[in-house]
């Protein structure tokens, strides 16, 4: 297949780049390297530097490569920034991405594939979470995702493009050549490496009175190459809808920690601070769906092995991808 991949330079959007070319796909990245690096590009795709916000810009780039399929990554993906900002959120996440479905209706695109979030359910009552489980989110992140997988919808229904939305949980660890090089950086795992490699002084437990056993927030962490997998999966497949992907198991904050601190055998002083604004305790993906309808099967089961990946291209790339 030819697929264009909007926001290819990002993290997960880099790493899916690579997996379709290693899987013999031909890949077109479209960045306007905004927080996406050059270095993360896969020399084997083709590299078009632009914005989502320029219709004409990804409708030219759309009518030169005439891609079947599309990965939709381009977005501003910072939580507590949307809640302060929010306008820049649903400008980008929205608007922008609205001229990308404009362009891939008027290109005759087969297939949209869109990165979804578990920020869609907001402080969801069931676990683990269903797709069905009601989309009520707490930031103007998650609302401008979860307009997005309405517009597409609509797109379907009136276009015919067919699309799928996939709701990552929490996308971590690396591959060999990509990795998560975010500035500034705010997930757990790369901020518990930066203390692990003596940049940051301590790690900061948010909240330590949840209702969860050991009183930190539990998340699903999924590895990347099985997000990307998922993102071929569902361009190859005829199925229209949304799909959640995670691990299925729960790991705390704490536990997380403790993961680290193996797999670099360093030490991590802690210190425990009040909750973050808007951390659900516990977030864990039902995924079967995935798993039935597009035969997704994750290869990554296990904390350590995600975690220890995420080391390893840290310890290669000491500096992201800053020369
Ligand atoms: N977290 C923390 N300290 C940090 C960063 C994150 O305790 O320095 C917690 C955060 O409150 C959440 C979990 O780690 O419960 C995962 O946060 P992250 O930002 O990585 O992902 P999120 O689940 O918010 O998408």
């Amino acid at each position: 297949m030819k697929i264009l991949v909007a926001g290819g330079a990002g993290y997960i959007g880099s790493c899916c780049t690579e997996y379709l070319l290693d899987h013999g796909h031909e890949v077109v990245v479209f960045d306007a390297l905004l927080n996406g690096h050059r270095a993360a590009v896969d020399e084997r795709a083709t590299f078009v530097h632009g914005n989502l916000q320029d219709a004409a810009a990804i409708d030219a780039a759309l009518a030169a490569a005439r891609p079947e399929g599309v990965i939709h990554f381009a977005a501003f993906i910072e939580v507590g920034e949307s809640m302060t900002d929010p306008g820049k959120y649903f400008r980008n996440n929205v608007s922008c991405g609205l001229n990308l479905l404009e362009a891939a209706v008027r290109q005759g695109v087969r297939k949209i594939v869109f990165s979804s979030t578990a920020a869609v359910y907001g402080m969801p009552q069931t676990i683990p979470i269903p797709e069905s489980e009601p989309t009520l989110p707490v930031n103007a992140y998650g609302e401008s995702k979860l307009i997005f997988e309405r517009i597409l919808g609509w797109y379907e229904r009136i276009h015919g493009l067919r699309y799928t939305a996939l709701r990552y949980f929490n996308a971590a660890g690396a591959t060999v050549r990509c990795g998560e090089d975010h500035n500034p950086e705010s997930h757990l795992i790369p901020i518990v490496m930066q203390v692990a490699e003596g940049r940051r002084p301590q790690v900061t437990i948010y909240g330590h009175d949840y209702p969860t056993p050991d009183g930190t927030c539990i998340r699903d962490y999924i590895h990347v190459l099985d997000l990307a997998q998922a993102h071929l999966l569902a361009l190859e497949s005829d199925a229209v809808g949304c799909f959640n992907l995670g691990s299925g198991s729960g790991h705390s904050v704490r536990a997380v920690i403790d993961t680290v601190r193996a797999v670099t055998g360093r030490d991590l002083p802690v210190v425990e601070a009040a909750r973050r604004a808007g951390d659900p305790p516990r977030l864990i993906s039902d995924s079967s769906a995935a798993r039935r309808v597009l035969g997704w099967a994750p290869r990554f089961d296990d904390l350590h092995a995600i975690v220890d990946s995420a080391w390893q291209w840290r310890q290669k790339h000491p500096h992201g991808y800053a020369r």
